[in-house]
């Protein structure tokens, strides 16, 4: 068990992390009565690389010291729960998660259908929390990043620009996942075109330009302004107005994407 003043203790960089390479499909998951919103991202998550290999490695903590979370700590749980899947030969049960729903977080209830982008989020959080408190708990410095956020958080800009003196004004904003509208996109590139698009303010709905001090016409756009290393896709699929509330067609994507168009310039 780590001291609390352990100055040793050394977080371990992303980058010493490597891609591992399956040789054969992780295995299935069972359904425990309304958990397919969790299996399908625990499926997910056991096929993101780095965070496989961390798995793997038990590196998750980042940190090479004894998590004394006695089965109540996050990480500890999804490292392992990750592991099985990843070892296991037949059908894996997420008994140690569904059994500890509230660790991750207390909007969730056993036996209940519920929201697996909201999952994804409580599983990022309450890993990253515990991690957190090991590496506080060895000492570490406070700022130290965990691989959670090495791995998944990125930055979202938005900017307004005055069409009279050019001014800009940028708010930026952390974000582990881009919700994207898929109601009039038919691919991943039409709905990430949609939401860094620019969008006119005018007529009533006109800007107050800091440098001009009045309404004026201006443009608003945003844009990842710094992408994460793993990014997390969140396609909304409810429509009021369907039979069924969701949007049931396929959204095309392609093996690579590139990101270029819809980052911001750093020129301006
Ligand atoms: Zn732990
Ligand atoms: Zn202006």
């Amino acid at each position: 068990m780590g001291s609390m003043a352990n100055s040793t203790a050394k977080v371990m960089p992303v980058t010493q992390l490597k891609p591992i390479v399956l040789l054969q499909a992780a295995t299935g998951l069972g359904n425990m009565g309304n958990t397919c919103f969790l299996n399908s991202v625990l499926q997910c998550l056991a096929y993101v690389p780095p965070l496989a290999d961390a798995c793997l490695r038990k590196q998750l903590h980042g940190i090479n010291e004894q998590c004394p979370g006695l089965g109540k700590c996050c990480c500890c749980l999804t490292e392992a729960q990750l592991r099985n899947q990843l070892h296991a030969s037949s059908t894996v049960y997420p008994r140690d998660i569904v059994g500890n729903l509230h660790l991750f977080s207390k909007m969730f209830q056993r036996g209940r259908q519920e929201d697996s982008h909201e999952f994804l989020l409580a599983v990022l959080d309450a890993v990253e929390r515990d991690a957190k408190r090991l590496l506080a708990r060895a000492g570490c410095a406070k700022g130290a990043r965990t691989l959670i956020e090495e791995l998944f958080c990125g930055r979202l800009r938005s900017q307004v620009r005055c069409q009279e003196c050019g001014h800009c004004s940028n708010t930026y904003e952390q974000v582990t996942s881009l919700s994207l509208d898929i109601l009039r996109a038919a691919s991943l590139h039409d709905s990430l075109a949609q939401f860094t698009a620019v969008e006119v303010l005018d007529g009533a709905n006109k800007y107050k330009c800091d440098r001009c001090a009045r309404l004026v016409r201006a443009h608003k756009a945003v844009a990842l302004h710094h992408e994460p290393n793993v990014l997390v896709v969140h396609l909304k699929r409810f429509d009021p107005l369907s039979t069924y509330g969701k949007v049931g067609r396929h959204v095309a994507f392609e093996h690579s994407l590139r990101l270029g168009e819809y980052c911001s310039d750093p020129e301006g």
